[in-house]
């Protein structure tokens, strides 16, 4: 029996490691399938705190869990598969093991959104990338494109034409869900070239050559068409880690853990969750990492009621 479960290891879950472990509670975390989760596919971090000249993402995780277990947080290696809430104490599956908690810190983040095509998959790390900032720099001098209609589209756009010497933003239709000012921003750019009303239906080339081309189909005429790029961003929005939460735990409309105000309390008793699992709106490592302190903090002092 654990006083604290924590599932997921990314900025969130170890940090609410480090206030757990510090205050005596011997958390286990369970660390997923990605260890660090998705700090560890960027490279330099400028934007948290107390790093004047940045950090790489992969060595602040790594700082991290080495900060955690210092305290005392056992971290294993597994992916939770199952987990029943419904009943005290807690009792979490990953592996073929099965552990009983008296409380349960989620912090399962989410993952990036794809478009669903076969050929995405196929040459993923090959030209096909979800992460701009990771893989921009290897579109030194090319031609790319972008998939998307939202802000991080936008943003993605406009901060991939430092390396491309061409982005062409394709989006499924004519309205942006992007905020004005970013579409203005992509739009006053004049390496960015938008192609509106646009599916990507196939992504040309292989592991050795890398992306070579799109296969575009305009939705509204359904004409098609080959463009020639060396690389396709997908920046179509995240979904949240929640599917073994399914019917135990509240989510929202588009399957975040509903925390209440002011608070990483879901609506189970001794279940906490904090990062982005819980977060739309904000997903940084900073916030995550608040929310995390939030989630170990509220744990203890339930434990101690
Ligand atoms: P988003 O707002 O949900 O936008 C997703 C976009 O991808 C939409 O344009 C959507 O098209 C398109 N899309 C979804 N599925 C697709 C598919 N299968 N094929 C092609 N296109 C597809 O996601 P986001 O841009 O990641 O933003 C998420 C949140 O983070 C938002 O609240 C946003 O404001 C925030 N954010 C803020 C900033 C910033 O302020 N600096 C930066 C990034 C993100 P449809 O419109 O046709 O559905």
């Amino acid at each position: 029996m654990r006083n604290v479960v924590i599932i997921g290891s990314g900025p969130a879950g170890l940090t609410a490691a480090v206030y757990s472990a510090r205050a005596n509670l011997q958390p286990l975390m369970i660390e997923g399938r990605e260890p660090g989760g998705q700090l560890t596919l960027t490279t330099l971090v400028e934007n948290y705190p107390g790093f004047a000249d940045g950090i790489m993402g992969p060595q602040l995780m790594e700082d991290m869990r080495k900060q955690a277990q210092r305290f005392g947080t056992e971290i294993v290696n597994g992916f939770v598969h199952k987990v029943e809430l419904q009943q005290k104490p807690f009792k979490i599956h990953y592996g073929d093991e099965v552990v009983e908690a008296k409380t349960v810190i989620i912090s399962t983040g989410s993952s990036a959104k794809l478009i669903g095509i076969e050929s995405e998959l196929r040459l993923m790390g090959h030209g096909v990338s979800t992460c701009a900032t990771c893989d921009g720099f290897f579109f030194r001098g090319k031609k790319i494109a972008v998939v998307g209609g939202g802000d991080s589209a936008m943003e993605e756009a406009t901060f991939l034409t430092k390396f491309a010497t061409e982005v062409n933003l394709l989006h499924r239709n004519e309205n942006f869900r992007a905020s004005k000012i970013m579409v203005d921003r992509a739009r006053s750019n004049p390496k960015v070239k938008f192609s509106v009303n646009t599916v990507v239906d196939e992504v040309l080339g292989n592991a050795e050559t890398g992306v070579t081309a799109l296969k575009l189909r305009n939705v509204k005429d359904s004409t098609t068409s080959v463009m020639e790029v060396d690389g396709l961003f997908i920046a179509i929005g995240h979904n949240p880690n929640t599917d073994i939460f399914k019917g135990q735990i509240d989510l929202d409309e588009r399957g975040y853990i509903k925390t209440q105000a002011n608070s990483t309390r879901t609506n189970i008793p001794g279940v906490f969750a904090c990062g982005d699992v819980q977060d739309p709106v904000f997903r940084q490592a900073i916030t995550a990492a608040g929310t995390g302190c939030m989630s170990a903090i509220e744990a203890e002092r339930w434990l101690e009621h």
